[in-house]
Formats: structure tokens, sequence, C-alpha cells
């Protein structure tokens, strides 16, 4: 029997102080174990600035566990050892260390959770894997949730955790007497809205490090690193989210869904990286937006759409992973299968919006919620888009892009490819909705207000489109109803009309 010190691995998105794997662990009887390896570099071809984003972070966590007084095996990614996996890794380090056992907080992604799952047959000490304690909702609660329930809405779950954290609760009665004021928010842009600058922090010297590391082994990635700016340490990312509630979180909710050219980061918080590296806890951030609308500082339509986003959306999307993987992976309800076009990764589109899109998530790694799911997304929906395809861009290039959080919001709330559990009806829309709440028509090549022919909008006739090759999966769809009963008083020459013109813009896809 092996009586060495327990070996607990510490993942790249698990950079919490509070992780459950450390909670319970002496500093003299363990060895933390910290691996950059090739193969979650690769799987997908990640953005680079993702990549310098993760290896910092993890790079600036170690530090701070060994100044605590743990004690830090940490793996380099150009260690000449070093395996390329986290299962040879691990085995390495049982070895090397003579460790007793491993414990390990359950990972966010499947693929991750099966190899778990198979280190005790491998590595020859008992593995305790334990739940990951940085959520609000349990996933065994989610489960017990969902389970016997026809619709899976996500509101009804926000109010079920707003109930359990209490936050912007009067006793056990919303404040302000509603539970969600989102018909306060959500206007298009108006002329003159000039959002603040968010906070951009300097690359210190572990991060030019990895920075120049990334783009030796990575240069050939999407993406640019030129503008670098995340925060990599829990310290900054504190900084983030206060220098956001101090100038940006009365406006957010007004301009939640609003989208501006020359503005990639709009009214946002940008704290989706820092929370799902583990930097930032959910409810802790959530707290600080609740004081700020306490103290006057910010409206409660603001606070309540900021917070519903956190404890309703994201917890909600964690939960539906779980309930719907591994099936989610290869869902596609809508049988859609064209490949992606080059301009998701190029940017050379006459399509003003969708060549402002890519160029903002090619500079900053990012894109707002309104331009993935309305512009990226709604494209893909209405052109009918390969939904592994799709989900595999979104996961290889934003920040914040894990499975469990980029797989249900792409292939559920985005392509509808889940057949509908995870969102009533898809969001489909055409170039009227964009040219509502952006500024991008004005500057397009194409004209929004054409419906049909070479200059018209691609997203009028592809959304007819859409609801027309669709119709026998959801014209029953009451949410659809009026496009549905719109498109059958259509003449039949008109509905011939929008059906060629969009072959003829898809024919310029394949
Ligand atoms: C197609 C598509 C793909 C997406 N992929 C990801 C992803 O890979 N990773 C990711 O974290 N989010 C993803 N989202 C959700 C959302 O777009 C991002 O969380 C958000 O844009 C991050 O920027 P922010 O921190 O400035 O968010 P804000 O707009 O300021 O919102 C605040 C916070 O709310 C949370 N949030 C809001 N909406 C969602 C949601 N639908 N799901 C989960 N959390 C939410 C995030 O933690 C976010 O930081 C995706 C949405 C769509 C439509
Ligand atoms: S006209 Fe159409 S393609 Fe051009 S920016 Fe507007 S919505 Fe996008």
């Amino acid at each position: 029997m092996k009586t060495g010190p327990v070996l607990v691995p510490v993942l790249g998105d698990q950079l919490s102080p509070a992780l459950s794997s450390l909670a319970d662990r002496s500093r003299n009887d363990t060895v933390v174990l910290m691996m950059e390896v090739a193969d979650e570099t690769t799987y997908v071809r990640h953005h680079q600035a993702k990549i310098a984003l993760i290896l910092s972070a993890m790079r600036h966590f170690a530090e701070d566990l060994r100044a605590q007084g743990w004690q830090v095996d940490y793996v380099a990614l150009d260690d000449p050892d070093n395996t390329g996996s986290f299962t040879g890794e691990v085995q390495r380090a049982v070895q090397r260390h003579g460790a007793r056992g491993v414990e390990v907080t359950e990972p966010g992604e499947w693929r991750v959770r099966q190899m778990f799952d198979g280190w005790a047959g491998v590595l020859g000490v008992p593995v305790r894997v334990m739940p990951d304690t940085r959520f609000v909702c349990a996933l065994p609660d989610f489960m017990a949730w969902a389970q016997g329930r026809r619709e899976l809405r996500m509101e009804w779950f926000y109010r079920d955790m707003r109930r359990q954290t209490g936050l912007l609760m009067q006793g056990d009665q919303p404040e302000g007497g509603r539970w969600n004021f989102d018909a306060d928010n959500r206007s298009g842009p108006e002329a003159g809205l000039t959002p603040p600058a968010p906070l951009h922090f300097a690359p210190d010297a572990v991060t030019q490090d990895v920075i120049a590391l990334v783009r030796s082994r990575f240069g050939n990635h999407f993406g640019s690193l030129e503008r670098f700016g995340w925060p990599v340490t829990r310290a900054d990312a504190m900084r983030l989210l206060d220098h956001f509630i101090a100038t940006r979180l009365a406006d957010f909710g007004r301009w939640q869904d609003a989208m501006l050219a020359d503005h990639d980061t709009m009214f946002h918080a940008l704290v989706a990286p820092a929370l799902n590296l583990g930097l930032l806890d959910p409810v802790e951030v959530c707290r600080k937006v609740e004081a700020a609308y306490r103290r006057g500082d910010a409206p409660l339509a603001a606070a309540e759409g900021f917070v519903r986003q956190v404890i309703g959306w994201r917890e909600y999307i964690r939960g539906m992973y779980w309930l719907m993987m591994p099936d989610l992976a290869t869902a596609n309800a809508l049988d859609a299968t064209r490949d992606l076009p080059d301009f998701w990764w190029t940017g050379e589109t006459r399509m003003r919006c969708i060549a402002q899109t890519v160029r903002a998530t090619r500079d900053n790694a990012y894109a707002h919620h309104i331009q993935r799911l309305m512009i990226m997304g709604n494209f893909a929906l209405i052109a009918g888009l390969d939904p592994q395809q799709v989900a595999a861009w979104f996961l290889a290039v934003y920040a914040d892009a894990y499975e469990w959080v980029e797989l249900p919001n792409v292939a559920g709330m985005a392509l509808h490819a889940d057949g509908g559990r995870l969102a009533s009806k898809p969001y489909a829309a055409s170039g009227a909705y964009i040219s509502r709440m952006s500024d991008y028509c004005k500057g397009c090549q194409y004209n929004v207000k054409l419906k049909t022919g070479p200059d018209a909008c691609p997203f009028n006739a592809l959304y007819w489109h859409f609801l027309d090759r669709n119709t026998e999966r959801l014209s029953r769809n009451p949410r659809l109803a009026q496009p549905y009963a719109t498109w059958r008083r259509m003449s039949d020459d008109k509905r011939a009309e929008y059906v060629t013109s969009a072959e003829a813009f898809l024919a310029t896809l394949d």
C-alpha cells in the first residue's frame, strides 16, 4: 500500500481558491498537479488569445497556490517529457510522487468525464471524483428539477435560483414585484450612443512569455494576440467586474441587444472568461451587482437582467448540457448539412454584420451575446449550416468557450438542433431585426429593404426559405403561427421569388 501524498489534479478551468478537491485537504499531505497538455490545446484549433488566456491564468494560479503554501507540480507545455494528455500526465505524476490516491473535482466536459471515469482502471490507486461546487445548482438538483417536466423552461428554473440564493428578493417575493424586467430592456441603438471602453490589462511578464509560446506553437491558429488584454488573475478579474459595475451596469439592460460596428463590447460585462476559468464566483458577482442596485447605482431592470443571465441562463445551460449529453453533440433535428463557409474564418463577405462580427471575434476572442445569437447563430440556422461544424467554430473562437456552456447555446439556443428542448422557438430573424438593433446595415453592400434579388439582404429570403423548408417540423409550433400565416397569405409568385432568391444565395456558399 502506497503511503505518499494525495495527488490533486487541477484543470485549466478550475482556477478557484474554493475548489472542492482542495477544500478539505491539508497542504503537507497533498501535491497539486497542473498540466499544460497538447491534446487540450489542439483537439479544436482554439483562438490564439484563448490559449494564451488559459495558460497564463494557470501559471498565475499555480504561483498563488505556492504562495499559500501548497506544493504544486506544474508540467509546462514545452516540458520534453510531457505526454500531451491528462491521463498520461496523471499517470506520470502518481509514479513521481508515489501518490496514494487521486482526488479531483469533476470536469465541465463530457469527454473529460469519460477520461476521469477510466482513471481508476489505469492508475493503480483509488480515484475520487468530487462534485463541482462552483455553481448555484448542483447537478443532481437540476436532474431532479428536470425529471417529469414536459417543458424545461429557463424562466421557472431561474425563479428557483432566485429563491435559493435570495438574490433580489424581498422575503419570498421578487424585488419590485416582478421576476423579469425584460420588457424594460433591449432597445435598439440610438444616434450618438457611445459605450465606455472596458478595462484592458496590459500583459505582464508571465503573460508575455505565454504569448511568445503561443505565437511559436499555435501561430497558424485563428485569431490575433495584438490586443490581448484579458484579466489572468482573480484580483484583475475583480477589477474588471468593479469597472463594469461602475461604468456600464446601469445601461446594461437597456442596450443588451444593441450592436454598433465601432463598439465591440457595448455595455457587456466581459466576465464570462473569468467566470468560466473559476477566477470569479457567480454568486459573488451577482451579489456585487445587487449591492449596486441597492445603493441606487443601477436600476432594477439592469440588475435583474444581469442576475438572470448568470444564475438563470448560465446555470440552466450547464444543467441542460449534462441532461442532453452525449446526444446533444450529434443532434441535428432540422437536418442541416451545409458546410461552414470560409468567410466564417476570413470575414470576407459583403454581409457587413457578419464581416464585423468575425473581425471582432478575430481581434478579441469575443463577440457579445446578440452577435453570437442573432448574427452568426441566426445565419447558421437559416442557411442550414451543419450544427457540428458550427459548434466546433464557436468552441474554437471565443475566450469563454468550454463545451458545457458553448454546445447547449449553439445546438440548442441558436440552431434548434435539439428539437426545441432548450428554446421554445428558433431564433430566426430577417434583416429587419438586424437593422433595428444595429448600425450594420447602413454601411452594407446589400440593401436591407430589398426582399429578393442579388442586392437584397440575404437574411430576408433565407428567413422565408428556412420556414418553408421546415414546414413539416415547425409549422405546428404556436410561437411560429404568425410567420407561417404570413407565408401562406403570400401569392405563389412571391413565395417562389423568395425561394429562388435564397437558393441563388445558398449556391454561392457551396
Ligand atoms: C451561439 C452562442 C454561443 C455561446 N457560447 C458561449 C460560450 O462558449 N461560453 C459562454 O460563457 N457563453 C456563451 N454564450 C452565452 C453568452 O453569449 C456569453 O456568455 C456572453 O456573450 C459573454 O460575454 P459577457 O461576459 O460580456 O456577458 P454579458 O452579456 O455581460 O452577460 C453576463 C454573464 O451572463 C452569463 N450568460 C449570459 N447569457 C448566457 C448564456 N446564454 N449561457 C451561459 N451564460 C450566459 C455569462 O456568464 C456572462 O458573462 C453563447 C451564446 C450563444 C448564443
Ligand atoms: S443588410 Fe443584411 S447582410 Fe447587410 S448588414 Fe444588414 S442584415 Fe447584415
